[in-house]
């Protein structure tokens, strides 16, 4: 089969990433994400595909693609489409984002995935705390540089700088010539020299097809244009203003604000205090020697949720929950040192406020991308509820995962590719002025290589 990638997700769309890749009789996914709103115009309103039925639900709307050789066994139970041996030889994954990796639950288990070391450990830390998609699949691991043999294909990957640790592009060598992933990235953060490095391993490929994100490339970019840095200046003025408890909702997986707001706290005299689940992912990346990030019992403590009999018994705790609950704060303890504490409360969390009963007077520090949707909008409005429910100010602090527009056409200048497939983007019409030559992909079409 001549060398073609198939784009079956992230078309005119943000995430959903699933990259088919074919090269003689080597058959590859790249990603295999979710979408953000994926099926929303069925799946919304509390009306969720059924468990029971496996991909099932999903293939009714063309959510994923029914691909003989692809799905488990369970998840092809209740679907037309006849459970086959696995004809796809592996899934390549760029980063765990639940865009790029959420759906690989239902992909066969003897498929296996390759994922660098960082996102190993992410996984093992999902899977002891809650959940991962990539439960029952076998791991290999890479590194930049590695070179991966997958059939007729040779896989290099090369590390990116993107709001969570451990994420890669890749240059494909196919025996038609090279192709070059962005995965998701940006120029901005503070390992943003590792996008560089991608860009020159790209270019040094003269690949014939680059593929690339382009998130923020919109007629009107939405999204805060801070950086990591802008991000910790911000924060330290917002946390100084205020004697009162400061607190803060971002993804614990982004360990570049984990950072930020560590230091932000040391700067402010506060003491950070994070979920059971990021402590659990915090310690899992002390392991990673390549990455820093603070200790958790001595850098940061860990608050624990009221359970049960409301006193601090094991027994009402999860396995992985007990050893924090030795260098826990409880709702009581954050109330009495309320000047002194920055605490990570994901939303859902929210309720924790009410035991917590802070005094007016705080701060909350909203450090995630803004609405960019009805649903978005909602949930704003809904958290800046809680926050005036307990006479606290709102500040909106972040630094997007994504690169905006000029350091996408950068990007695909540097690369000079010849043609290339803007993905991951709601508005790949707005790539055409890039001078570059550029194919818009439409879902399941195949483009030669
Ligand atoms: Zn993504």
């Amino acid at each position: 089969m001549p060398a073609s990638l198939t784009c079956y997700g992230a078309v005119g769309e943000i995430g959903g990433n699933k990259l088919l890749l074919e090269d003689k009789d080597t058959k590859v996914f790249v990603d295999f994400g979710t979408c953000f709103n994926e099926g929303s115009d069925y799946f919304d309103a509390g009306i969720e595909p059924r468990h029971v039925n496996g991909a099932g639900d999903l293939f009714e709307f063309g959510l994923l693609p029914e691909i003989p050789g692809l799905y488990s066994e369970r998840a092809l139970q209740n679907t037309s489409l006849k459970y086959v041996e696995p004809e796809i030889d592996a899934i390549l994954l760029s980063h765990y984002h639940w865009d790029h990796m959420g759906r690989i639950g239902f992909v066969d288990p003897s498929i296996p995935v390759y994922a660098g070391e960082t996102t190993a450990l992410i996984h093992e830390a999902a899977s002891e705390s809650t959940y991962s998609p990539l439960d029952d699949h076998i791991l290999k691991t890479f590194r930049t540089g590695d070179r991966l043999r997958i059939g007729s294909l040779e896989v290099v990957p090369i590390h990116v700088d993107h709001s969570i640790p451990g994420a890669y592009g890749f240059v494909v060598y196919t025996s038609e010539g090279a192709l070059a992933y962005t995965g998701d990235f940006r120029f901005h953060g503070p390992l943003g020299s590792m996008t560089e490095d991608f860009a020159s391993e790209a270019l040094k490929a003269s690949p014939s097809l680059l593929v690339t994100e382009g998130t923020r490339v919109a007629p009107k970019d939405v999204r805060q244009d801070l950086s990591e840095e802008a991000v910790l200046q911000e924060t330290v003025k917002v946390l100084s203003k205020s004697k009162k408890l400061a607190f803060s909702s971002f993804r614990g997986n982004d360990t570049d604000r984990v950072n930020t707001f560590h230091k932000a706290a040391q700067k402010t005299e506060r003491q950070l205090v994070v979920s059971m689940k990021t402590a659990t992912l915090l310690e899992k990346l002390q392991k990673d020697k390549h990455l820093k990030v603070p200790r958790v019992g001595k850098e940061v403590l860990v608050y624990v949720r009221r359970k049960g009999s409301g006193k601090i018994d094991d027994k009402d705790y999860y396995t992985w929950e007990r050893p924090f609950l030795d260098h826990g704060m409880t709702a009581t303890d954050v109330h009495d040192r309320q000047g002194e504490v920055f605490l990570h409360l994901d939303i859902w969390n929210f309720p924790e406020i009410i035991d917590i009963k802070p005094e007016k007077g705080g701060v909350y520090v909203h450090s995630s991308s803004e609405a960019f949707n009805e649903e978005g909008e909602r949930e704003e409005d809904v958290i800046k509820n809680w926050v005036g429910h307990v006479g606290f100010s709102y500040h909106q602090i972040h630094a997007s995962g994504h690169s905006p527009l000029d350091g996408v056409r950068r990007l695909v200048q540097t690369v000079g590719a010849e043609k290339f497939v803007p993905i991951h983007t709601e508005h790949p019409e707005l790539f055409r002025s890039f001078k570059r030559k550029c194919v818009i992909p439409e879902k399941g079409m195949k483009i030669p290589i």
